[in-house]
């Protein structure tokens, strides 16, 4: 297609981005080395990827535009079958996620030209996909300004605003304060929500500002030295919104509680947990000091296992062991891949078991002639036999 030159392609969408619907007559179609061709027609109701938003898909005639791009002003359909040059085919946009992208982009623009105008504010990023929408701002932003700026947006959905899309002359141009993201290429085509924001883009977007539906900050996060807004608009918000209610219903039943005690009814929980968590590590350490005390007197290493032990109470009962027996004694805890080990000696040593231990069954410990501790990717078998 490269060698080719097309005329550059009239583009529907920019005068009415609601006709999904449109005859045009195909100029070129050149198959990929992927399978896949690459269908150029004299107009389109198609708008192909740029200013960070994913290009539409639909149906031309009966093959599938799969992606939308575009260079110098002439727009390429990637389809999945081919269409003869010269043919006239009948164009249908997938309006479902066209409308989707129109609310997310217009959402985005009350919220991009709010922080703008009335916080001063500069966006300098944007990105719109099938998933998920994120606008980036040069400065940090606050979890007070970011719910203000939700706000204001809302309110301007209830307004129901008249979107205004005008093409200023270069004189006019000289006048116009608008915002810029230098993502347009030709005509300068400036976007207006009266009153809210004025700025350049090529995108779709809806008649009035009611049909956006819903702004909603979905999550930020520190981007390069200021934010990174994700936000969902339109169907995406509510369905989101209508998951997460769906959610806290089903949590507010299992707690046999309402909705709005959910979060104490968590906060309780968590406590409890912390502190039956204490009490079980307690007990714990009482059995180990138990079985500490039932190897008093035997010969050998004295060597004790088990699940879940606290680092505390293992050197605790490796210290107590040790008072009472000069030979190796030591206590190991279960983990998924081996065993949590403190060892001791007291009369030393220890260092030559350490590298025993390194060697035969690649522990990985540190510690000094009297005590190590660390880590046994071995069973017990293996372990007592390397001690033995
Ligand atoms: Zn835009």
């Amino acid at each position: 297609m490269a060698e080719r030159v097309f005329p550059v392609t009239e583009a529907l969408y920019d005068t009415d981005p609601y006709q999904t619907v449109f005859t045009a007559v195909v100029l070129g179609c050149e198959e990929t080395a992927d399978g896949q061709f690459l269908i150029v027609l004299d107009r389109t109701g198609f708008f192909p990827e740029q200013g960070g938003q994913s290009g539409d898909r639909g149906m031309l005639g009966a093959v599938n535009v799969l992606d939308t791009q575009v260079k110098a002003g002439v727009i390429t359909h990637i389809c999945d079958g081919a269409l003869s040059a010269g043919e006239t085919v009948e164009g249908h946009v997938d309006w479902e996620r066209r409308f989707d992208f129109m609310q997310n982009h217009s959402g985005e623009h009350l919220f991009s030209g709010i922080l703008h105008w009335q916080y001063g504010i500069r966006n300098c990023g944007f990105h719109l996909s099938d998933s998920v929408m994120t606008a980036d701002y040069e400065q940090p932003l606050s979890d007070d300004v970011l719910a203000e700026v939700e706000e204001k947006c809302c309110r301007a959905v209830w307004e129901d605003l008249t979107v205004q899309i005008s093409y200023p002359s270069e004189e006019e141009q000289q006048t116009l304060a608008y915002r810029s993201k230098k993502e347009v290429d030709g005509a300068l085509r400036i976007v207006t929500f009266p009153g809210i924001d004025v700025c350049a883009c090529c995108a779709p977007h809806v008649k009035r500002t009611g049909e956006i539906g819903l702004v909603k900050v979905v999550s930020a996060m520190h981007y390069k030295k200021g934010t990174r807004v994700t936000l969902a608009c339109g169907e995406r918000a509510f369905a989101m919104l209508a998951e997460e209610h769906r959610l806290i219903k089903g949590l507010a039943v299992s707690f046999s509680t309402k909705e709005s005690e959910v979060p104490a009814q968590v906060a309780r929980l968590k406590e409890k947990n912390h502190e039956l968590t204490g009490q079980l590590a307690e007990a714990k350490a009482q059995i180990l000091s138990l079985e500490a005390e039932k190897l008093s007197g035997t010969e050998g290493p004295a060597l004790l296992f088990g699940e879940d032990l606290p680092d505390a109470a293992m050197r605790r009962t490796v210290n107590g062991l040790m008072e009472t027996r000069e030979g190796l004694c030591g206590v190991f805890a279960k983990t998924d891949k081996g065993y949590r080990f403190v060892l001791g000696c007291a009369g030393g040593g220890m260092k030559e078991v350490a590298a025993k231990l390194r060697q035969m069954l690649h522990a990985g410990c540190g510690g000094d002639d009297r005590m190590a501790s660390g880590s046994i990717p071995a069973d017990e078998a293996a372990i007592r036999e390397a001690l033995s």
